[in-house]
């Protein structure tokens, strides 16, 4: 027996799909790849090489020259997986502010995903493969045999990065957002991201603002079992 080969989890920012992608492709055995991480790489590497963000075309140049390699997390730091580009560790600085701030218009050049999309693609040619992102069902693994689209309200959503944040840097840090602040930026990158962010017609829609992860993860276990042959 064996299970559905690619499983696509789409979804915005705190929807939930990062912590459920990695346990479901934990539980499985399968390759869980956040396809958000390598925008983030991009972003990252245009800052610190003054590549201008609005610039497409040096965007691309720029996405398809890079080394980004996420692996196995290696450290137990709380990641998930380790990212590196030419060797160097950027786990959590791809999560920074300055990041965050920037990847959704590096994400909207057509260039960069052209090049991002078809690293993807072959990342899941072995199959066994989670893969989490905006446009994984839709766009990137059409073929995919599982599609989920997972949504959440807005207030919810910066709840949950909120407290990602505080977990991670300790409360009244002030590294640590404000709630409104953090909902005026997913608020902006969702609108950046509105294009490129649909679900697949044939996607499972699961609401989660009420939900743990345990409760998503249930939801999902009986489709992921329909599709295993
Ligand atoms: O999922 P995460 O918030 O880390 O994604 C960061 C950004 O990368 C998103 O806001 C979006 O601009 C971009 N992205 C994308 N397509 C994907 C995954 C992420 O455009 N498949």
């Amino acid at each position: 027996m064996s299970g559905p080969q690619c499983i696509a989890i789409d979804g915005p920012a705190g929807s939930g799909k990062s912590t459920v992608g990695e346990k479901l492709a934990r539980q499985l055995g399968y390759l869980y790849v956040d396809t958000g991480a390598m925008y983030r790489a991009v972003a990252w590497l245009a800052l610190n090489n003054n590549v201008d963000i609005h610039d497409g075309a040096a965007l691309g140049e720029l996405a398809q020259h890079a080394e980004v390699v996420i692996s196995h997390p290696f450290v137990a730091d709380g990641r998930q997986y380790t990212v590196t580009v030419h060797g160097c560790d950027i786990t959590w600085e791809i999560r920074n502010s300055r990041v965050t701030g920037a990847v959704s218009a590096v994400s909207a050049h057509p260039a960069v995903r052209r090049t991002l999309i078809a690293q993807q693609r072959e990342m899941a040619r072995q199959g066994r493969v989670v893969m989490v992102g905006r446009d994984i069902g839709a766009v990137v693994l059409p073929e995919a045999e599982l599609k989920i689209y997972l949504t959440a309200s807005l207030a919810e959503r910066a709840r949950r990065r909120h407290a990602e944040l505080v977990a991670r840097v300790g409360e009244g840090n002030s590294k640590v957002p404000s709630l409104s602040e953090i909902e005026r930026d997913i608020e902006r990158r969702d609108d950046i991201d509105h294009d490129n962010m649909r679900p697949a017609i044939d996607a499972v829609v699961i609401e989660t603002d009420y939900l743990s992860v345990q409760q998503v993860l249930d939801a999902i276990a009986p489709y992921v079992e329909d599709t295993t042959v």
